[in-house]
């Protein structure tokens, strides 16, 4: 009998850090039954329903363990999400020491796969002469950024957004410095130094994979394997369905049934984007100036656009913040969520035309997967980097534009809406999205390069037993 062969894994916080290597897992784990996995959770206060919910669907050979939680009371006052994330993986350090010791004395553990942030912990794997990854829940352009890094801020004087030319990254489209990762953008801030702090570490693992794949970032991914460590593209890795969905989430794909084919825009904004009060007015009225159908996820207003990203905002209906009369002008034409929506089950149905999405790299991969093509409207973290990389780079998404307030007016995403749904431009990027879906789809068959990166990994370690 083929002996079991164990490893680790480390999310970060939050559920688009803690889903990304769940589901790594459980490819890894389906593929190569012989395999078992320990997830070691860090937690900050207690986890949302829908991380709970992805919980409940791991297979027998993926256990998983919460480390003792940090108290979110107990976090400096006004933490910004990085410092927020940085202080409980810090909380959660000595108890993942103990915890990996402890079981390492039942069963030896070959590796230790863990989120960027939490890259310190790789001195764990060393001490107990495992292999040690991070698992880079990004793209390949942005795992790029992290690497040039040190070397960005040790050549540039002024802050990036002031360079007169866009940054050309090995491999990568090129970026101008105000696209950068918003916690790039004030190099005196905290996470700005954290980051940088985290990135020089990422030279101490064994290799590092990305949740991309070869067709689809073939420059920075050729570009990064020049270099040490090693990059192991697995992606695209995504959930196959959404599985936290409550009544109105039924509902709303109930309505979607209703929907002619390709008709429908579906807007949403990850797991816990925000808009300020005067955007969430400007984009209502352009989806109705629009006159096309729309399926939205609304949250409340924030100043903050990262506001409902580690805590949900479950004490307020965020509906009551849209322009008077919109609800009842477009009951037939429009479906609207509070909060949350059943993501999976919406990009994979039939009625779905168009993606406007705030960009986060699993929303992506997802609509990739899909083919739905995409309106680009970033937010923060590296969203505005991958929406250059969609618009400018792979000529998948259309970026709107914002004016000198940074908001996007109604006439701007009107003008959108009809340009992606409706015009020849929108028809290209359909083509285009089509063929990403296919060379997608290629990657994680049986013999696609995703498919073969993950196998190379597994006999590597296979052979640690
Ligand atoms: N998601 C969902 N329903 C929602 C909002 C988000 O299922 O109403 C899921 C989405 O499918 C994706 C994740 O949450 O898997 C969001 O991750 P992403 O990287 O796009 O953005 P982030 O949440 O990190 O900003």
């Amino acid at each position: 009998m083929e002996k079991t062969v164990h490893i680790a894994v480390v999310p970060g916080v939050g559920y688009s850090h803690l889903v990304p290597i769940l589901h790594f897992s459980k490819q890894l784990v389906q593929h190569h039954p012989d395999f078992h996995v320990t997830c070691f959770i860090p937690t900050l206060g207690s986890l949302s329903s829908a991380s709970k919910s992805i919980l409940e669907t791991l297979p027998s050979n993926i256990n998983y363990t919460f480390l003792p939680p940090l108290n979110p009371n107990d976090l400096p006052q006004g933490s910004s999400v990085i410092e927020s994330i940085q202080l409980t993986i810090l909380h959660s350090l000595p108890y993942l020491n103990q915890a990996l010791n402890s079981l390492s004395l039942r069963a030896p553990l070959v590796a230790l796969v863990v989120d960027p942030l939490a890259v310190k912990a790789l001195v764990f794997a060393k001490e107990l002469n495992m292999l040690s990854y991070i698992y880079s829940p990004v793209s390949a352009t942005t795992l790029s950024l992290s690497f040039y890094l040190p070397k960005l801020d040790e050549e540039t004087l002024c802050e990036f957004k002031d360079l007169p030319k866009p940054i050309k990254l090995p491999g990568c489209v090129p970026l101008h410095g105000r696209d950068l990762s918003t916690h790039l953008q004030d190099r005196s801030s905290q996470d700005y130094k954290h980051f940088l702090q985290i990135v020089k570490l990422y030279g101490i693992a064994d290799g590092i994979l990305v949740n991309s794949f070869l067709e689809m970032e073939r420059g920075p991914i050729k570009a990064l394997n020049e270099g040490n460590p090693s990059v192991y593209p697995v992606g695209p890795i995504i959930q196959t369905i959404t599985s936290y969905v409550d009544a109105k989430g039924l509902e709303c794909l109930s309505w979607l049934d209703k929907q002619q084919s390709c008709s429908v825009l579906y807007v949403s904004f990850g797991s816990g984007g925000t808009l300020s009060q005067e955007q969430i007015v400007e984009l209502a009225l352009g989806l109705e100036l629009s006159n096309h159908k729309f399926l939205w996820v609304v949250r409340a207003p924030s100043s903050s656009v990262n506001a409902a990203y580690l805590s949900a905002q479950n004490d307020v209906d965020p509906l009551q913040f849209l322009p008077s009369g919109f609800l009842e002008r477009n009951k037939e034409k429009g479906f609207v969520i509070p909060s949350w929506a059943p993501q999976i089950q919406i990009l994979s149905h039939r009625s779905i035309g168009g993606f406007l999405t705030h960009c986060g790299w699993n929303s992506i991969l997802e609509s990739v997967v899909h083919g739905v093509p995409i309106i680009t409207w970033p937010l923060f973290a590296e969203q505005k980097m991958n929406a250059v990389l969609l618009s400018e780079g792979m000529k998948v998404g259309l970026r709107p534009k914002v004016n000198e307030n940074d908001i996007v007016e109604r006439v701007e995403v009107a003008k959108v809406i009809k340009c992606l749904m409706e015009g020849e431009e929108g028809e290209n990027l359909r083509k285009k999205m089509k063929e990403l879906k296919e060379a997608a789809s290629n990657a994680v068959k049986e013999d696609g390069s995703s498919t073969k990166t993950i196998s190379q990994l597994a006999l590597k370690w296979k052979k640690l037993v």
